[in-house]
């Protein structure tokens, strides 16, 4: 039997199913009279005083590879007494007069329907803390233990679970636990973060796992397609340990050449660096190769906090990832909401359009304290490192223009205040409206660099709106507009002198890296985890042999013609990619499905 879920960490694993009971605990209605109020306060108090020793407990022993993941664990502590879900539970107690379980729950269903509202996945995917949070308060107040201990598992095995919190899987060693399953959770969620860097495979979001699973039955977790075999044949078993030993040959090298220049076999050198989101990827970016950060999503800092983080906190938080990155470079992108990406701090109005309305650098325009804020920290933070600014969603001259002068006047506040920041601070664009790629050559002579974010510049040219399940099939990379586009890009900025990155997803699929040598792109920035894959491909190409794919590619008339001369290519010129091994980890195949 076969199961189909996500993939959530890289890896196979074989071994015996460890079923675990469901966490949730049953919460009954209790009405209490007035004088057992205070006593019902005190015991909810104590529960989270305990959930928080708990917590405490787990920090101080964390290993040393999940030491740059702590903030998840540390943003338990603050979630169990923020005023949300401790302050409301207490009046919940008070004013409804019910036992401290039911407040609880009750305040659990208010939270989850205020994040119902929200429609930024990350953002959504964070209820699941809470939820975890309110779960282990509700298991002291039980009397049960909130999170699980392997300490006194005797062999290694599969783990099968409804959900896992971060706080059980901080103690999974590899040791004991060669890979989980669960019914819940998502790519995103901090469990899979957490599971992917600590190098378990696991497959996520595989409704009735505990149902279809039995403790004891052997498990195959291919953690690379997300899939989970029940009770494998001989023949099928082989054919998995194969896979496995493979995958961990693959991982070796993938390892041992991370840190080697993504250089072509005749001598094109193209930058590859990373996309982040959070510090906490920092030390994984780095050992995945990236050669510096192309594209710093600062809108996740605005996240999770209430208030809006202020100069100071920006500073840090960019001075911090600068040092860190030392002496590679960070482009740190100003703030990106607005569109699908919301933060609470920063009230925006409905708009029946929001991809077309008021987002990105038109919101920071509007909101100048928002943008100087940004800029200051961004600029202050440049005296640290080779620190590299970005402007998104510029759709012509008079808006960088705009942008420019306000960046101007910044500096000049900070020269009068004395404070040190790179004079030379180089300054870039995203090229991801339409229009900015056919004034490319107008705005190339305004900036240092492009950056183009085909995540956007697809969603606008092709009209698809990129968070639509209707319309995602019709997303197409390789649209021979969309190719064109990417195509008058780099010319204009080479023409005009200046170095042009790809920042979107289309940068961090392995089969595209030949289409994007052949148009000669300067850099390419992507999620850590592609980085070894790109590079590995680059590294087998030809430039002279991509360029001339790439006039062929440009000629052409629909996406499958282009699709159809990739392939050509891709079995030609990198015929030892197509190994099963290798197929299975470059995921090359792709370029063979419609
Ligand atoms: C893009 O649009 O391609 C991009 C990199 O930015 P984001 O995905 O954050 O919009
Ligand atoms: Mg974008």
């Amino acid at each position: 039997m076969i199961l189909k879920g996500v993939s959530a960490s890289p890896g196979i694993a074989i071994g015996p199913a460890f079923l675990l009971d469901s966490q949730k605990v049953k919460v009954i209605r209790r009405r209490l009279a007035e004088e057992e109020l205070e006593g019902e306060k005190r015991r909810f108090m104590e529960a989270v005083s305990g959930a928080e020793k708990e917590i405490s407990a787990l920090l101080n022993d964390i290993p040393e590879e999940l030491r740059d993941h702590s903030g998840i664990l540390k943003s338990h502590l603050m979630m169990l007494k923020d005023p949300m879900v401790f302050d409301r539970t207490l009046k919940t107690i008070e004013s409804k007069s019910i036992n401290a379980e039911w407040a609880l729950n009750e305040t659990l269903d208010y939270v989850r329907s205020l994040f119902k509202e929200i429609k930024d996945p990350y953002i959504r995917e964070r209820m699941g803390d809470i939820e975890y949070v309110i779960q282990s308060v509700q298991g002291i107040l039980a009397g049960s233990p909130s999170s699980l201990d392997f300490s006194s598992l005797e062999f290694p095995v599969v783990l099968v679970a409804h959900d896992l919190s971060p706080a059980d899987t901080v103690q999974m060693s590899r040791e004991k636990i060669l890979a989980f399953v669960t019914e819940m959770g998502s790519k995103t969620s901090h469990t899979a973060i957490l599971a992917r860097s600590l190098g378990i495979p696991a497959v996520v979001g595989l409704e009735n796992a505990t149902s279809a699973i039995l403790s004891g039955e052997l498990l195959v977790v291919d953690g690379l397609k997300g899939e989970v075999v029940v009770d494998p044949d001989d023949v099928l078993l082989k054919d998995y340990e194969e896979k496995q030993q493979g995958y961990i040959k693959y991982r070796l090298e993938v390892i041992h050449n991370s840190n080697l220049p993504a250089e072509t076999r005749d001598g094109y050198r193209v930058k590859i660096k990373a996309n982040m989101e959070l510090l906490d990827e920092i030390p994984s970016l780095i050992s995945h190769g990236a050669e510096g950060v192309g594209l710093f999503r600062t809108e996740f800092l605005y996240l999770a906090q209430k208030e809006l983080p202020d100069e100071e906190t920006l500073f840090h938080a960019y001075k911090e990832v600068a040092e860190r990155l030392s002496p590679y470079p960070v482009t740190v992108r100003t703030l990106d909401i607005g569109g699908d990406k919301f933060v609470s701090s920063v009230s925006l109005d409905e708009e029946i359009n929001p991809a077309l309305g008021l987002r990105a650098i038109r919101l920071c325009l509007k909101e100048r304290p928002l943008f100087r804020d940004q800029l200051r920290a961004i600029l202050r933070a440049s005296a640290y490192g080779d620190v590299r600014i970005l402007f998104p969603l510029i759709s012509g001259r008079m808006e960088i223009l705009e942008v420019k002068e306000i960046l101007e006047e910044t500096k000049e506040e900070l020269r009068v205040e004395g404070i040190e920041f790179d004079k030379d601070i180089r300054m870039g664009i995203m090229i991801e409206v339409p229009t900015a790629v056919l004034v490319a050559d107008v705005l190339a002579k305004e900036v240092d660099f492009f950056s183009i974010g085909t995540n956007d510049l697809i969603q606008y040219s092709l009209a698809i709106d990129r968070i639509n399940e209707h319309v995602a099939h019709l997303y197409e990379p390789l649209h021979p507009g969309v190719v064109r586009m990417l195509h008058r890009t780099v010319e204009a900025a080479h023409a005009a002198g200046i170095e042009v990155a790809m920042c979107g997803e289309m940068a961090g699929e392995p089969r595209y890296v030949p289409i994007l040598l052949g148009l000669g792109l300067d850099e390419l920035s992507m999620n850590a985890m592609a980085i070894p894959k790109v590079k590995r491909v680059v590294r087998r190409c030809r430039q002279d042999d991509c360029a001339e794919l790439t006039r062929h590619i440009l000629d052409s008339s629909t996406a499958d013609e282009i699709k159809q001369r990739l392939r050509e290519f891709l079995r030609d010129k990198l015929p030892e990619e197509f190994d099963p091994v290798y197929n299975m980890a470059v995921d090359l195949e792709k370029v063979d499905s419609p």
